[in-house]
C-alpha cells in the first residue's frame, strides 16, 4: 500500500473527489495526507478527513497565506489542533518567488508560530520552502533539536539537505524529481532509503509522461517507480521504505482508522 503524503483534494480542481480517491485506492494508495494550508481550507480538509476513511490531514498557514496570520487566526488553529486529530502541521515556511506574497516578516512570524506549535503538539512540521532557502534554514537551524520536520517537495538545495540529514528528518519525492534536469536527483542518488517519503502535491506537479494536467494521488506508484528506477532497487523495496517512512514521519497516521475500506 503507497501513501500520498501531500494533496489539496479539497480544491476546486477536485469536483469528483470521490472518483479521485477510488482511482488512488485501486492504485494502491490507500492513505492521503490532505494539507490545510489557511483559515479557508480547515473546514474543508476537516470536512475532507471526515468523509473519507483514506484521508488524514495536517492543518496550517503556507507561506502564501501568512497574511491572515492574527491573534484570532492563530487561536483558531491552535483550537482546532487540540479538537480534531491532525497528523501534523503546516504546510508553513517561506516564499519569495511570487512578488506579491505576503511581507517577509509576515511569513517569518506565522512559520516561528508553527514551529512551536509543532513543537508543543509533538507533531511533525510540513516545511514549504521557495526561493527562500536561507531564510527557511535558518529558522529551522534555530529551533528546538526535537522539531520533526518533512521538507515537502524538495527541490535539491544544500543548505537545507544538509540541514535535514543531519536532524533525521524526511524528504518529499514528488512530480520534481520526474524531470530530468531537476537538482534533486543529484541528492536522491544518495538519499537514506529510510529518509524519503512519497508525495503527489495535487493538482499541481503533474511527474513528466503523464497526460492528464492535473495531478492525482493515484500516481504515487508512478513516482515510486521513477525513484526506484533512479536508484537501481526493486519497486518492492522502494515502496515497502515509502511506507515505513512515511508512518515513521507521520506517526499518528496509525491512529487514522480503516484507511484501507472502500469508499462508500
Ligand atoms: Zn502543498
Amino acid at each position: 500500500m503507497f501513501i500520498d503524503t501531500h494533496a489539496h483534494l479539497d480544491l476546486d480542481q477536485f469536483p469528483d473527489v470521490e472518483s479521485v480517491i477510488e482511482s488512488a485506492v485501486a492504485a494502491g494508495v490507500g492513505r492521503i495526507i490532505n494539507i490545510g494550508f489557511g483559515p479557508k481550507r480547515w473546514p474543508t480538509t476537516l470536512a475532507l478527513a471526515k468523509r473519507f476513511p483514506q484521508i488524514a490531514c495536517t492543518l496550517g498557514f503556507h507561506p502564501g497565506d501568512a497574511d491572515k496570520f492574527n491573534p484570532e487566526s492563530a487561536d483558531r488553529l491552535v483550537e482546532l489542533v487540540r479538537a480534531t486529530n491532525p497528523v501534523g502541521i503546516g504546510e508553513a515556511g517561506i516564499d519569495l518567488h511570487w512578488p506579491n506574497n505576503p511581507a517577509l516578516d509576515l511569513q517569518r512570524a506565522a512559520f516561528a508560530f508553527q514551529i512551536d506549535l509543532a513543537l508543543e503538539h509533538d507533531l511533525p512540521l510540513v516545511i514549504h520552502q521557495r526561493a527562500a532557502e536561507a531564510e527557511v534554514a535558518e529558522q529551522l537551524e534555530a529551533a528546538d533539536a526535537r522539531l520533526r520536520v518533512v521538507l515537502h517537495s524538495f527541490d535539491g538545495t544544500e543548505r537545507l539537505q544538509n540541514l535535514a540529514l543531519d536532524r533525521g528528518w524526511y524528504i518529499g519525492i514528488g512530480g520534481l524529481m520526474t524531470r530530468r534536469t531537476a537538482p534533486v536527483r543529484e541528492l536522491l542518488h544518495r538519499v537514506p532509503l529510510d529518509r524519503f517519503v512519497l508525495e503527489t502535491d495535487s493538482p499541481f506537479l503533474v511527474p513528466s509522461g503523464i497526460e492528464s494536467r492535473r495531478n492525482e494521488p493515484a500516481n504515487v506508484p508512478v513516482i515510486a517507480e521513477r525513484f526506484a528506477g533512479l536508484r537501481g532497487l526493486p519497486l518492492d523495496a522502494i515502496a515497502a521504505a515509502a511506507r515505513r517512512n512515511a508512518l515513521a514521519a507521520f506517526p499518528r497516521l496509525v491512529a487514522v482508522p480503516a484507511a484501507l475500506e472502500p469508499v462508500s
